[in-house]
């Protein structure tokens, strides 16, 4: 084919983000001297050619409604020239090159109820998977669980009272997206699925269903003349990867899905290599609308960790520094033998760094 004649490839995937960008960003990228961050909530960034720019950044519901999405860019348009910009932990950002409108865009943003903050060591908004809204597996609604917490958590979000930068989570379920962070409350089933039997040879594809499980607990059966699926019970490790490829393999359940705490999870960076976060409160009751028990959990092992650690330490590496044994006696969480990883597979199966193996 003459290359006159072939197509032009389909663009798909993110539209370059530099023509959404604030001018003074586009004018100064790559160049930028230092900033300072004048208060809670607010950046300053000052470029080498003198240019300053400052961000005011402010937390939001993240499951946006249009109508609080046309309230958000009208406050843009009116204070700060038409540009903003959401972060992955839900805040909304606005860039200002004119200092004396920073002020006028709090207030505006205060009056019509949002929260300015997120910035230095707050505990910044938390960040969720999809939950209810998006997925076919949750064992929770994230989203709630994280609108009740920040709603506790607002004058942490507010001001620069933490020894570091706090980073929480939450997961909907044991297995697919949920992050790592500072603090995470992740789904913890505590029961093996039960089978729907009148209904697997209808739904699932067996043979994926038993390559799903990971400690091989489910094997092919006949059930009264059907084929269907039997779980081996005392290998089975709760995780629910059966679910999804078969919804007749119903593990959530009002009583036993439960919520987990762990702690001291972060990404690996250009100094150190990822850290794994550890369970330190299990078995707590998933219980809507406002999960009290699991924000409790939360507020108590910030209370210690403002107490306790030293400046720019972040949790994990607090953790680390005082050492388990004394985080359980600061926090006065049980420690109990669920906390124990027993499970010797992990050995061989579960990478510990970004390299690649072969
Ligand atoms: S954490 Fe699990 S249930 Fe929640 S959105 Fe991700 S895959 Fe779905
Ligand atoms: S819950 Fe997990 S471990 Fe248990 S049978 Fe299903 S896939 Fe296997």
């Amino acid at each position: 084919m003459a290359m006159a004649d072939m197509r032009p490839p389909i663009e798909s995937g993110c539209p370059d983000g530099f023509q959404y960008m604030h001018p003074t960003m586009r004018r100064n990228f790559g160049l930028w001297k230092y900033h300072t961050d004048p208060k809670p909530g607010v950046l300053r960034h000052v470029a080498e050619s003198g240019e300053e720019i400052f961000t005011v950044k402010a937390g939001t519901q993240r499951i946006l409604d249009i109508f609080s999405l046309r309230e958000l860019t009208a406050i843009g348009d009116e204070f700060a020239d038409g540009y903003i910009r959401f972060t992955i932990r839900s805040n909304i950002e606005y860039y200002v090159t004119d200092e004396a409108k920073v002020d006028p865009l709090i207030k505006a943003l205060e009056d019509k109820g949002y929260v300015v903050g997120g910035t230095k060591n707050s505990v910044t908004s938390l960040s969720h998977t999809q939950g209810w809204l998006h997925c076919d597996i949750p064992g929770t609604d994230a989203s709630g669980v994280v609108k009740s917490m920040m709603d506790e958590l607002i004058d942490e979000f507010k001001a620069w009272n933490m020894p570091n930068r706090v980073h929480i989570t939450t997961s909907c379920c044991q297995i697919n997206c949920g992050g790592q962070g500072d603090i995470a409350i992740n789904v913890q089933h505590t029961k093996p699925p039960k089978i729907d039997h009148a209904q697997v040879s209808n739904v699932c594809e067996r043979p994926s269903v038993v390559a799903r499980c990971p400690v091989a607990a489910i094997r092919p059966a006949m059930v009264d003349g059907k084929p269907s699926l039997e779980v081996d019970e005392k290998k089975c490790i709760c995780c629910g990867a059966c679910f999804p490829p078969c919804p007749p393999m119903m593990i959530n359940d009002a009583e036993h899905s439960k919520l987990a705490v762990w702690v001291g999870g972060n990404h690996s960076n250009a100094r150190g290599k990822p850290t794994f976060q550890k369970l330190v409160a299990s078995a707590i009751p998933n219980n809507p609308p406002r999960w009290p028990e699991a924000a409790g959990i939360v507020k108590l092992i910030l209370k210690c960790y403002k107490e306790d650690a030293r400046d720019w330490e972040r949790v994990g590496e607090w953790v680390e520094r005082i050492g388990w044994p004394r985080f359980f006696e600061l926090t006065g969480l049980p420690f109990t033998k669920y906390h124990i990883d027993n499970w010797r597979g992990a050995r061989a199966s579960l990478n510990a760094s970004t390299h690649i193996r072969f």
